[in-house]
């Protein structure tokens, strides 16, 4: 078996998986008739077993050249266009730029922001560079968008962060599982069969969300709350299940602390009190409690929508409580779990690109955790700077004194996908340098003053870790165009030139091997994982210590990873999200995806079929706001929020909370949404607050704003798995929301805003 493809040979075909999100869905790869790659479906697989998405299925069609970048690009003075550069001249301006800002304003005024999206390998190699090569603290990455607060929840709760402590096969075998924030039927919709199979089972499925999706179709009971109201509906329902003698007494006595305190807590959240602040009606809160307290066992699911709050970390641990309360832990079939966003959302969050953390899963602070990694790196412990700033602040502080001056960036496209992005946008072009390392031209590569082009999914190897953490291999199935690298290749490049001669290696495999090392002993742990086990396995869970251990597919069985093994009650009450609605701005905002965009869409709005289902933003608003607004189906409104303004067509649908209105943000331009999104923080995760915001609607003059295909973005960006609402597409459906497989789009790719390539010129 030949693992590192020395060339193109998809003959007869290669078995990897989608580039998209943390499904990672299996697929095969071969030649089509015309000879371009075509994907093709992979039953083997068991997490999808050859169902592929409208995005999977069409995948292949961000490889062709003529919607990437295909080689380096070059800005010569501020303002300036970007040129056609050739690698020694693009690698040498990086290496100076950087090393001058380091020289005149110290280390950690330069900067690394990476992706959920890159692999094991390079966010391994991201973190060691950051640390090693640039000895800057400020290293974060477009994870913290994504999953940071049920990671933070989880730690605190658990000890241990994995999305899902149990593998997906398990949720047709619970008795009641609530989908808190998600809408897998369009996120991720090969993983819906397990909700029908679950209900097929004869258990129940509950669905939270502010709007009623094809998710909660699917539902026996669907709860409507107010966006940010999770936290008070969890603290509802665990009041009602103690209330009506539904605990787990045994379980709590034996296996948890700190319950009395979040029965006291929990106890001031009253059905009627819950219904005032969540509108969600008590006998809908009732019944809930019921179904989930009397099931044999259940499963709590969280998604963007909980944790894309302020209070994201609470939240998800409020709803951890539950679970807890309930005896719905450390069992089979039973338990909380994190429906991850990006394709490498939970990997990447586990091998250093995190600002406070080291590979492994281990704290920067911790001296053992920095002794066994500068043995591995070959560095004194003391050399390895501490905890840097979280993604917003170190976007927020670029180009101010004291921020970071010069930034590297790899797979994320902040430009679109962080909250307040307009702020992003204007702190961005503040920079000294910025260097982005990407696929395509996204927004924030089009304000870089170099970009790099690099290799992706399908043209290279590497492994990532998906929802359930499986680590899994991405298999090399084609060359690249000429003019593009891998991002190993540059890290290896730019360490050399800047004094670092040793430790970068451009093989993926020799990468896993050292960070197979530097986990070793860590949380997670992936000492005995190889990619010839995952090939041979159908992927490895960790924790796995040794080559001889069989991996990890539940979790907490035994005991939990805390010091004294039991799991950890969190005291936590409602409160209100920063922004709520007021006279000035009276409506709820809330952001999500639809079926046939990813992320803010670098790739997907490059590929022709899925711009068409899905060509641009929309505002979806009830009925009753429309009437009152005198706005119809299709005429443009405006949102404006305290940071900004958004001019999207109106889509009426009484599938709304007439409180709210939802916008997808996969689109930059006029109909932007994170021009509008609030950055209020989470004490704890340090997670932006994307879901909850208060906005004023009107009816605007004009055409309707942003949209369409140009410009593009890396895989990065916040998963949006969920949430209070992530979007449907109406009218813009490309394909089977439950596991269909569908037809492929053509592969032309070809979109406006086409990426520029090596010799045009593009205007900052
Ligand atoms: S659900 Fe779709 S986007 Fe996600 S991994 Fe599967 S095919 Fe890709």
């Amino acid at each position: 078996m030949t693992l590192t493809s020395p060339k193109a040979a998809p003959t007869p075909t290669t078995d990897t998986h989608c580039p998209y999100c943390s499904l990672q869905c299996g697929m095969r790869l071969g030649g089509g008739a015309d000879g371009a790659p075509e994907v093709l479906e992979r039953p083997e697989f068991p997490v999808n077993r050859g169902a592929l998405c409208g995005k999977g299925r069409s995948a292949a069609a961000v490889l062709a050249r003529d919607v990437r970048l295909t080689g380096p690009l070059l800005r010569d003075r501020p303002g300036g266009p970007l040129r056609a550069a050739g690698w020694p001249e693009a690698l040498d301006r990086v290496a100076d730029g950087l090393a001058r800002v380091r020289e005149q304003h110290g280390p950690d005024a330069v900067g690394v922001f990476g992706g959920g999206g890159l692999t094991n390998e390079k966010a391994y190699l991201l973190g060691k560079f950051a640390r090693v090569v640039l000895r800057t603290a400020n290293i974060d990455y477009n994870g913290r968008f994504c999953m940071s607060s049920a990671a933070a929840a989880h730690r605190r709760a658990f000890g241990l962060d994995r999305g899902l402590p149990f593998p997906l096969e398990d949720i047709p075998h619970t008795g009641c599982l609530i989908l808190v924030g998600g809408n897998p039927a369009d996120t991720m919709p090969p993983a819906v069969r397990y909700f029908r199979e679950l209900r097929e089972n004869g258990g129940t499925l509950i669905v939270v969300d502010p709007r009623r999706t094809r998710t909660a179709e699917l539902a026996d009971l669907h709860l409507q709350p107010r966006p940010g109201g999770d936290l008070a509906l969890a603290l509802g329902l665990l009041h009602l299940v103690i209330a009506d003698g539904l605990v787990d007494k045994d379980f709590i006595a034996g296996r948890t602390s700190g319950f009395e305190a979040a029965r006291e807590a929990a106890m001031a959240h009253w059905p009627d009190r819950v219904e005032r602040i969540t509108g969600v009606p008590a006998h809908q809160l009732r019944e809930a409690a019921r179904l989930f307290g009397t099931a044999e066992t259940g499963m709590v699911l969280t998604a963007r929508g909980p944790e894309q709050q302020s209070k994201g970390t609470d939240t998800v641990g409020a709803w951890i409580n539950l679970c807890l309360a309930t005896g719905n832990s450390g069992r089979p079939y039973a338990g909380y779990g994190c429906l991850t966003g990006q394709g490498n959302g939970q990997g990447g969050r586990e091998h250093g690109q995190k600002a406070d953390q080291l590979p492994g899963y281990r704290s920067i602070e911790d001296p053992a955790a920095r002794e066994h990694v500068a043995a591995v790196w070959g560095v004194p412990p003391e050399s390895i700077p501490g905890p840097g700033k979280s993604a917003y602040e170190l976007l927020d502080g670029l180009g101010r004194p004291g921020g970071v001056r010069a930034l590297l960036l790899a797979g994320s496209n902040p430009a679109v996908s962080a909250p307040n992005a307009g702020h992003v946008t204007e702190r961005l072009r503040a920079l000294d340098l910025l260097v982005v390392a990407d696929l395509v031209l996204s927004e924030t590569a089009r304000l870089a003053d170099v970009v790099l082009p690099v290799t992706q999914w399908a043209e290279e190897d590497g492994t990532t870790t998906n929802l359930e953490g499986r680590v899994i291999l991405r298999r090399r199935a084609f060359d690249p165009p000429e003019g593009v690298r891998s991002e190993l290749w540059v890290l290896r490049e730019l360490a050399a030139r800047l004094g670092v001669a040793t430790g970068f290696p451009v093989a993926a495999v020799e990468a896993f091997d050292e960070l197979r090392r530097a986990s070793a002993g860590g949380d997670a742990d992936y000492a005995g994982i190889s990619y010839r086990r995952i090939v041979a396995e159908d992927g490895v869970f960790w924790p796995c210590p040794a080559e001889d251990h069989p991996g990890t597919r539940r979790l907490f069985l035994d005991r939990y990873a805390t010091p004294d093994g039991r799991a950890r009650f969190v005291a936590v009450t409602h409160r209100p999200a920063g922004e709520e609605p007021d006279e000035e701005y009276p409506l709820y905002l809330t952001t999500g995806r639809v079926l046939a965009q990813y992320q803010s869409g670098a790739q997907t709005r490059r590929v022709a079929g899925l711009t068409r289902a899905a060509p641009g933003p929309f505002v979806e608003l009830h009925p009753r706001l429309a009437e009152r607004l005198g706005v119809a189906d299709g005429e443009p409104v405006a949102v404006t929020s305290r940071r900004g303004r958004a001019v999207a067509p109106a889509r009426i649908t009484d599938a709304i909370r007439a409180d709210t209105v939802f916008m997808p943000f996969h689109w930059p331009g006029a109909g932007r949404a994170n021009s509008l999104t609030n950055p209020a923080l989470d004490p704890v995760s340090r997670m932006p607050e994307f879901k909850v915001c208060a906005v004023r609607v009107e009816k605007a003059a004009g055409p309707s704003g942003g949209g369409a295909a140009g410009g593009g973005e890396a895989a990065g960006g916040p998963s949006g798995g969920g949430a209070a609402g992530d979007g449907e597409a109406a009218g813009g459906r490309d394909g089977g929301s439950d596991g269909q497989v569908v037809r492929p789009f053509d592969r032309s790719g070809e979109v406006a805003g086409q990426a520029a390539r090596a010799g045009q010129e593009v205007a900052p």
